[in-house]
């Protein structure tokens, strides 16, 4: 490299003018942060379009046809990357798109959406269809909606559109488009045989198979579980979803209004959860077992005992082997930045576990009031940040010094440009990290990435680009 361009990259500025008040250093000044709108043009954020967010959310509905409707990049995102899992049918994993073209912008793209329906269901018999709108056909403006109901007649299953036109916003927009898509097929089905002791897990997607996980602890406190949503999700326990007696959300943003619609319509009452980390986790069952408690007493009884004893097994088996993994990782440092603000908070108080400080943190689609209680379970100094971009997180990263840096597929190049250990907490992990089990795969992973020898040849520390390099 030249020394005009190192020179240039140099005086490159890390952080754009306008993005300055998405972003707050503890105890610098008094917390204040801007949130919840639009990327910066040309930043190139870190955030997904409103398609991505819808499709985050819907994918995971295994018994479902998931059709793109718009050009073939649209939908290159697929189950590769997402690898929802599925106890059952697996009708999800195949992605399907119309690939529209030049003249299909000219004249349109409502035919060929239609064959492609036909052809599609003919050949699958999913039990509906989810049809996503992209950018391009919310410019040519394509009937969606008279297309899929038209389509639904024809073959007498639900087919939805999902009005997730790209520009139209961020990413929460596309978790509302998801979530009004699901809300067509709530209330559809026969609840008879459902207990009122029972609930919906939302908010999980099942990427490793976290909601058998969850699962099986209610399942053990004696809770049934309707519907997952949507991971393990299905079509009929989407409809029989307004038969639960209460709605566990995680994740700030991508169900939640859902929730609130059925909370609206059904009178179903919701608790927000997160099943990362251990506190959070025990915390969750909790409120379940104390809902309920308080809502059904006579159908209750023990339900609050049998929580404390799943609570004290997982963690007279967890503790004492975390115990081993924080004698290394004591004092090391984590940056977090992933989707929604409930798991930064999660991994913060995950990290105290292993001894670790979390010194950047945050998040594509959090709120004001989520980033201000963040700021306040972190330490001074701790930097905050509102949907980053590349070059911000890589200054932070540096300034930092960080072991570790924790995000999805989009983060995970930066970490490694900057010879930084990674641990997928996002799209394509592999292990489950939720749950007391989670817990423990969590610690595993990061004392396995933190450990490595491989971090004493990358040029950073080669160099003595770092203050820490005398410590490895
Ligand atoms: S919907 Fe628009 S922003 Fe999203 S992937 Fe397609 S073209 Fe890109």
């Amino acid at each position: 490299m030249t020394e005009t361009a190192t020179a240039t990259r140099e005086a490159r500025p890390a952080i754009f003018e306008e993005r300055k008040d998405q972003i707050h250093r503890i105890g610098s000044e008094p917390f204040s942060m801007a949130c919840n709108r639009d990327s910066l043009a040309g930043a190139v954020s870190q955030r997904a379009c409103v398609f991505c967010g819808s499709r985050v959310v819907l994918y995971p509905i295994a018994d479902a046809l998931h059709l793109v409707h718009g050009p073939i990049g649209c939908a290159a995102y697929t189950w590769d990357i997402r690898g929802a899992l599925s106890s059952g049918p697996e009708l999800h994993r195949l992605s399907f798109s119309t690939d529209l073209q030049e003249l299909d912008v000219i004249f349109g793209g409502e035919k060929k959406l239609a064959k492609a329906l036909d052809e599609l269901i003919a050949r699958h018999s999913p039990k509906a269809a989810f049809v996503y709108s992209t950018c391009i056909v919310g410019l040519i403006g394509d009937d969606l909606g008279a297309v899929c109901k038209a389509a639904s007649l024809r073959h007498g299953i639900p087919v939805i559109p999902v009005q997730s036109e790209g520009f139209k916003g961020n990413k929460r927009e596309g978790y509302q488009a998801a979530c009004k898509a699901m809300r067509q097929l709530v209330g559809t089905g026969d609840i008879s045989d459902i207990s009122p002791l029972s609930v919906n897990i939302m908010g999980d997607f099942n990427l490793a198979g976290e909601t058998w996980i969850i699962k099986r602890y209610l399942e053990r406190m004696g809770i049934q579980v309707v519907a997952g949503i949507t991971g393990d999700g299905r079509v009929d326990d989407l409809r029989r979803a307004h038969g639960a007696g209460l709605n566990m959300v995680q994740c700030s943003g991508s169900t939640q209004d859902l929730a609130k619609m059925m909370r609206d319509d059904f009178g179903i009452p919701f608790v927000r959860v997160s099943w990362i980390g251990i506190e959070d986790v025990a915390e969750s069952l909790y409120a379940v077992a104390d809902h309920f408690e308080l809502k059904h007493p006579e159908l209750a009884s023990g339900l609050v005992e049998r929580t404390a004893e799943l609570v004290r097994d997982e963690l007279s088996n967890l503790m004492p082997k975390l115990a081993e993994y924080r004698r290394d990782l004591e004092g090391k440092r984590a940056a977090v930045y992933v989707g929604g603000s409930f798991k930064a908070f999660s991994l913060v108080k995950a990290f105290r576990h292993l001894g670790m400080e979390v010194v950047i943190v945050g998040s594509q689609t959090g709120t004001e009031e989520d980033y201000r209680e963040l700021a306040a379970i972190c330490a001074p100094g701790t930097i905050v940040v509102d949907d980053a971009n590349p070059l911000e997180l890589s200054a932070f990263i540096k300034e930092k010094d960080v072991d570790i840096f924790v995000g999805g597929v989009k983060e995970r190049p930066i970490a490694f440009k900057l010879g930084v250990g990674f641990c997928d907490h996002n799209h394509e992990r592999k292990i489950a990290l939720e749950g007391f089990e989670g817990m423990l795969n969590f610690a595993k992973e990061i004392h396995a990435s933190v450990m490595s020898p491989i971090w004493r040849f990358v040029p950073r520390r080669e160099f003595g680009l770092n203050k820490k390099d005398a410590e490895v």
